[in-house]
């Protein structure tokens, strides 16, 4: 199965009432266990490479990810998480990447459609699609749902349609990390986009938030969920249980691959992931 976009995973998804899920890696036995559930269940994936302190081996990753897709008898979306500027997302396009995020989300609206036109233009010619945020999903330890920057709906449907993306990452009480406290997801504003805005919708800071709300999350009509902490917590877990004595870099690796496997098929189970 040959690398694939967005626009190939996600439209059916948010049409039949099921997610796929987007798991960011930061090594390659991450990935590789990411892989391995993904062949199991035979879904589409969307893996996630984070724009940070990896993007100074892009070069290294770049092909590990695109040799890994071409490699799966799945779709694999190779994904650009949380752009941060105009140069990282060319970087990722130039290295072969089939989608990418761009993260304006703390810029002003006006700063937001600007920035994120830029990298339309730039992935339209390659007919890369983009995902955009609005509105801004935090990071959990300062999770307050009372004091959090909802997307406002109006304004989302006025930004899909200034930018011309194809997903839509929203801020509806999700937070990065893990939460400070228990999160609470804003039905009503979720409601509101969905009725407002019809292009995929993504969910940002997946890990932690109950099964219950996923499963009305997802019927609701988000396609696209972001996992990874959840996916370390589960490794961590592993590498603590390690026998003491046995601990070394074999059983380390077994442990971070086996981790990010396990909840990685969790999470393809509880969204309910369709083959394509
Ligand atoms: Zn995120």
């Amino acid at each position: 199965m040959a690398i694939a976009t967005l626009d190939q995973v996600l439209p059916q998804g948010r049409a039949q009432k099921y997610a796929v899920g987007a798991y960011d890696f930061m090594n390659p036995t991450m990935m590789l266990g990411i892989m391995d559930a993904v062949e199991e269940t035979r879904t589409p994936v969307i893996l996630q490479f984070p724009d940070g302190q990896c993007m100074d081996d892009l070069d290294i990753y770049a092909p590990a990810m695109i040799a890994a897709a071409k490699k799966a008898s799945v779709p694999v979306v190779v994904h650009l998480d949380h752009g941060k500027s105009l140069d990282a997302c060319r970087r990722c396009l130039e290295a072969g990447f089939s989608s990418i995020m761009i993260d304006a989300s703390t810029q002003p609206y006006d700063e937001n459609v600007r920035i994120t036109r830029e990298v339309v233009a730039l992935c339209r010619p390659r007919n890369i699609p983009v995902e955009a945020e609005l509105g801004h999903v935090g990071q959990g330890l300062d999770y307050d749902p009372d004091n959090y920057q909802y997307t406002d709906p109006k304004e989302a449907a006025a930004f899909v349609e200034a930018t011309g993306i194809s997903a839509l990452a929203v801020a509806i009480g999700n937070a990065h990390g893990v939460y400070r406290g228990k999160p609470r997801i804003n039905y009503a504003v979720l409601e509101e986009i969905t009725r407002l805005v019809s292009i995929p919708l993504v969910l940002h800071g997946g890990s932690g938030i109950p099964d219950e709300d996923f499963k009305k999350i997802i019927k609701m009509g988000v396609s696209k969920i972001n996992i990874f902490t959840e996916l370390a917590l589960e490794a961590a877990d592993r590498l603590r249980a390690i026998e003491k004595g046995k601990l070394d870099v074999f059983s380390a690796d077994e442990a971070v691959r086996s981790g990010f496997k396990a909840r990685t098929l969790q999470k393809i189970r509880l969204f309910e992931t369709k083959s394509l």
